[in-house]
């Protein structure tokens, strides 16, 4: 019988010392991995398709890289690929055609909002578009023989989501995460326009959902398989219309499922969701606050924040007995070292729970990065350092080292040694005792990535090096004529796609 092998992978990074990334023990899961293998079938008429999967974060040995040598039919799919990431998924992909692997394709938010051109033809193809428009047509080409140079150029987002019940990974695979969770897309897009943004080119402003029944399909089978804890991955859970049918049905069916979520500041005026939010099991919920400052949010175009509501929110998500992840940016062009440190104060007192921080930087693909390319700010050449924790830009009041200072100093101060005797002695009894767990690991999970001078927020526990980007540079070469793939041009959208985003209608509470 003939057979397709598929090898889905996520690609990991190169460090600021040319290492590629990797840990012991992950902190979490990536998302869409499991996504796209549930969307691989088993059968594609007569041929087999057998797949595997990997986040090359917790490859702990280089074995799996047998996967990528073969002269069975294979295809390569390097998926969920982020700018910092697409230099070590070109080289996946070289190594993989130099080793007689003939299909491969990357995807992900880079290709989707970049302008990939330079590369197109030459052995990798390239996905523009969200996996469910166009990974059917992929798989069929990989079994007749031949990709093409490139899948959904003339539109990125699909009207509507498709349902599908996703396959939880194995209990083997989950053992490599401190937090083994599974995540979930009950809505995708965001109808904000901030402008440092990547989610809304990734996803679209127009909120699309899918069914609160197969969501709970998902949820059962994710409790089936041992799975402790779900993220829903949306990123504005509050703008997702089914939210409270889907929450309800999780208390009325008793799922008892401990789950994260993302929430926009707007939920401040939300009481009775977020009562309902605790209720249904959720422990943290993740609100993008950025900035403590009201003229940057203007002109960051994030104007649904308002800084003096953010205390609301730790108010009520403690009320309702969970946490509030804060996550906060530095370095916007009217930030000094005295406004951060003002910053990092105020974030103390407000005492959310959780925090992370990062440095603002132009993602390609972003209205920012087009702005700050357009002014020649963008010092940085090496698309690796555009992980929002590296300075990429020339700041007119901070310099490099201060912004990477500041950063580290920002979870220091607020994972301060009390902070951490305190996760030690205190319990809160409102939340189930792995929420609770999870809770007291994560302020010690923080200050000990900062110690090895790791962004918390990069990935795992004990990093460990094993291979090095000057090994992968020759067939980097090789295959696409380039050391360092030049900065790209951000992709405009289609017509469809602009046409899709101008339906969004935004009411600002
Ligand atoms: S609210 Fe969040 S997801 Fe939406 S555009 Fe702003 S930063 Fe992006």
């Amino acid at each position: 019988m003939k057979k397709l092998r598929v090898v889905i992978l996520k690609p990991s990074k190169y460090g600021t010392d040319g290492s590629v990334q990797r840990f012991r023990r992950g902190f979490m899961p990536n998302t869409t991995v499991p996504y796209i293998r549930s969307m691989t079938p088993q059968m594609i008429d007569d041929v087999v398709v057998e797949t595997q999967t990997i986040d090359e974060y917790v490859q702990t040995d280089l074995r799996y890289l047998d996967l990528l040598r073969s002269d069975e039919p294979t295809l390569l799919a390097l998926v969920g690929v982020q700018s910092h990431q697409f230099h070590r998924a070109l080289d996946l992909g070289a190594y993989a055609l130099k080793h007689k692997v003939r299909h491969v394709v990357i995807g992900g938010p880079h290709p989707m909002t970049c302008d990939t051109s330079m590369l197109h033809n030459r052995g990798v193809s390239f996905a523009l578009a969200e996996a469910e428009m166009i990974w059917p047509a992929i798989l069929r080409d990989a079994i007749r023989g031949q990709l093409q140079p490139v899948y959904g150029k003339g539109q990125r987002w699909q009207k509507e989501l498709s349902p599908l019940i996703m396959q939880p990974p194995s209990s083997q695979d989950m053992k490599r995460y401190v937090v083994p969770l599974l995540g979930i897309y009950p809505a995708r897009g965001c109808p904000y326009t901030c402008n440092f943004c990547s989610v809304i080119k990734i996803a679209g402003r127009q909120v699309r959902s899918v069914d609160v029944d197969t969501i709970m399909a998902t949820l059962w089978a994710a409790k089936k398989a041992g799975i402790q804890f779900v993220l829903f991955t949306s990123d504005n859970f509050n703008k997702y219309a089914d939210a409270p049918a889907l929450l309800n049905q999780m208390i009325r069916e008793k799922i008892d499922l401990p789950f994260m979520c993302q929430c926009d500041t707007q939920v401040s005026k939300q009481e009775d969701f977020i009562e309902l939010l605790g209720r249904a099991g959720c422990f943290q919920m993740f609100v993008g606050v950025e900035s403590l400052n009201r003229q940057t949010l203007l002109k960051a175009h994030k104007t649904q924040n308002h800084p003096q509501r953010y205390a609301d929110i730790v108010r009520l998500v403690h009320k309702y007995g969970f946490n509030g992840h804060f996550s906060n940016i530095i370095g916007f062009p009217d930030d000094t070292e005295q406004s951060c440190h003002e910053h990092m104060a105020i974030i103390k007192e407000l005492s959310p729970g959780a925090v992370s921080c990062y440095i603002l930087c132009p993602l390609p693909g972003t209205e920012q990065y087009d702005d700050f390319r357009a002014e020649d700010l963008v010092y940085e050449k090496n698309l690796d350092r555009f992980d929002a924790t590296c300075p990429t830009w020339s700041h007119p009041n901070l310099s490099p080292e201060q912004l990477t200072n500041l950063m580290f100093e920002f979870y220091r101060t607020f994972y301060s040694d009390e902070r951490l005797i305190r996760s030690f002695t205190t319990r809160n009894r409102r939340m189930s005792w792995q929420s609770d767990l999870i809770a007291r690991i994560f302020p010690v999970f923080n200050r000990y990535s900062v110690w090895r001078g790791l962004h918390p927020m990069a990935g795992g526990f004990w990093d460990i090096k094993r291979d090095h980007v000057s090994e992968y540079l020759d067939v980097r070469r090789q295959y696409y004529g380039y050391e360092h793939v030049p900065l790209p041009a951000s992709l405009r959208l289609s017509e469809i796609d602009e046409k899709m985003n101008g339906n969004v209608k935004l009411v600002l509470a």
